[in-house]
């Protein structure tokens, strides 16, 4: 695909300002390829494939290295598993013994990390490969695959570990068609072009970096240009008229609400609004997105409505908001419908969980139920789970997401049918409480709104196991450093006015940050909340 684009257009981009051709791309990738293969042929006999696609791991930080030696494995016919950089030693074990990876690449920069990772016995067959640096001045004549070097579509292509939000991680094979579909129906519905330069500033080992931000950008013809997600670094390079114009950006809610915090503080005078000025798409996903923090950012971006889309590891995006900005289009709390190729449905059940399943129909609204979903963007399966893979798909092979929404009819786009909004995991999210199914996204979402007497940085609302009830809500809420306190009298006065009497929170835990703003709920690289932890370790004491 890349070849087709123009090879002396941009592809990626560094901070510094190097620029890489599609041309040095792929002729880069041809170097290295030849790399991989005379690895792989030395590993056969130590390390056993089997009759599987060769999984190769690599650990390489955001930049043209990266999608070098990501595009080099599938040239190979091998199954890319990225490894996350911010990881620590035991985790990256973990993802090497899951995907029996026998081949491990490393960038340089992680050459001491990763020898300690595979400094273990268990790792002893596995072969290390530490890439050169490439430089930037090579071939710039296109370089094409051959067409025996073309891989079958239906191949598994990449191992995407789930952020373990729930568990440990489950590693999600997609093969090549998966990720094209993800791709294509995404370019589609956002409008990619080759004139789109994205600020990239995701992890690389999760579908929101790899599929939305990368790989949509290049299938394009687009470029990336790799940025750090410090809210200072953001506002520069945005402030910073000189360099390149971009047109996209992507990130989790938490760095939406640094951004936002830190113009404040750190920069009072900043222009914000020509900062961002230049954006013709800003997106949120991977957790929910507060409705004040979206406010805040239509305010300081001078109008810009955040994007929000729905999607995970297992089906990469299945939900979002409109790519123009109708009325009604990016709705607040909202997910928007289902994107090009993607068949969603809601699914009620009976009883406590075990009872039978009901289709809702597409034309009933404000009724609640599980998210399905069937299409080419569903993965294949979870590394080596055959149980756990079935467990996850219906008889009519629909996959079942876990995940609870509410479909509601928007006044002004009718003829679009229902629209989302996510009401949290049904595992975690949706507390059961004297035969009552609350969701802590609407309890979180309402306490963030509320009219409180203290200003609230961050909510967690959680279930916790009660004789009498089932479940009790428990709010955690995070205040500025030295900020008064509240009750939980107070604050269930305020919320009354929102929420009905039984889903108030009975529970409250009130902390405050330090002037650094540590002391906030834990969340990982993808801003999500890890709420069995939080449960365990604010609510029911068991260590920290
Ligand atoms: P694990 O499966 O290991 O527990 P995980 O589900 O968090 O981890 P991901 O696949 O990275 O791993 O995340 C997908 C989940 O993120 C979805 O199932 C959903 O719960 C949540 N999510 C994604 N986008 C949104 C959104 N816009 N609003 C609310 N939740 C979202
Ligand atoms: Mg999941």
């Amino acid at each position: 695909r890349a070849a087709s684009h123009s090879p002396t257009s941009a592809a990626i981009a560094h901070r510094d300002g190097t620029t890489f051709t599609y041309s040095n791309l792929l002729s880069s990738v041809a170097s290295f390829r030849r790399q991989l293969i005379s690895s792989l042929s030395s590993l056969s006999g130590s390390f056993d494939h089997g009759d599987e696609e060769p999984r190769i791991a690599y650990l390489c930080e955001s930049a043209y290295v990266y999608v070098v030696v990501q595009w080099a494995i599938w040239s190979v016919g091998g199954i890319a598993v990225p490894l996350c950089t911010a990881h620590p030693v035991k985790e990256m074990r973990y993802t090497l013994r899951d995907s029996a990876a026998g081949l491990v690449v490393a960038s340089p920069l992680f050459e001491s990390k990763i020898r300690e990772v595979l400094d273990d016995e268990e790792f002893k067959d596995r072969a290390l490969l530490i890439t050169p640096t490439f430089t930037p001045t090579s071939s710039v004549s296109a370089v094409t695959i051959e067409e025996d070097e073309r891989i079958d579509e239906n191949q598994r292509a990449m191992i995407i570990y789930t952020s373990g939000t729930t568990g440990s991680p489950k590693g999600g094979v997609s093969t090549h068609a998966t990720i094209q579909s993800q791709i294509t129906s995404l370019v589609h519905a956002w409008s990619y072009t080759p004139s789109d330069r994205i600020l990239h500033v995701l992890p690389l080992h999760h579908i929101h970096g790899v599929v939305n931000a990368l790989g949509c950008v290049l299938w394009a013809g687009g470029c990336v240009e790799f940025g750090a997600p410090s809210p200072e670094s953001l506002w520069l390079r945005w402030s910073d008229q000189s360099k390149p114009k971009l047109t996209l950006f992507m990130a989790v809610p938490t760095i939406y609400t640094r951004l936002i915090t830190h113009a404040h503080q750190a920069h009072p005078d900043l222009d914000t609004k020509a900062a961002c000025a230049s954006f013709r798409l800003m997106i949120s996903g991977s957790a929910a997105l507060p409705t004040p923090t979206k406010k805040a950012w239509y305010e300081l971006s001078g109008g810009k409505i955040l994007l929000e889309r729905y999607g995970m590891t297992e089906i990469g995006m299945a939900l979002s908001c409109l790519a123009t900005e109708d009325a009604g289009g990016r709705e607040d709390g909202s997910v928007g419908w289902a994107l090009p190729g993607v068949e969603v449905r809601l699914v009620r059940k009976d009883g406590a969980g075990d009872g039978e399943e009901f289709v809702v129909r597409d034309d009933e609204y404000e009724v609640q139920g599980e998210i399905q979903i069937r299409g080419p963007n569903v993965f294949k399966e979870y590394f080596r789970r055959a149980s756990a893979t079935r467990k996850e798909f219906t008889t009519d092979n629909f996959f079942r997401t876990g995940d609870i929404a509410l479909r509601r009819l928007i006044p002004s786009l009718p003829e679009r049918g229902g629209a989302y909004f996510i009401q949290g995991r049904e595992s975690v999210d949706i507390i059961k409480s004297g035969g009552y199914k609350i969701s802590a996204l609407e309890v979180e979402r309402e306490i963030l709104q509320a009219e409180l007497p203290v200003g609230v940085r961050e909510v967690a609302v959680v279930g916790i196991p009660d004789a009498e009830w089932g479940q009790r809500v428990a709010a955690l809420l995070i205040l500025p450093p030295s900020s008064p306190t509240i009750t939980i009298k107070q604050l269930r006065d305020v919320l009354r006015k929102e929420l009905a009497p039984y889903k108030l929170p009975t529970v409250l835990k009130v902390r405050s940050t330090d002037e650094s703003g540590e002391g906030g709920i834990k969340r990982n690289q993808m801003g999500k909340v890890n709420k069995k932890e939080v449960l365990r370790e604010e609510f029911l004491g068991e260590g920290g």
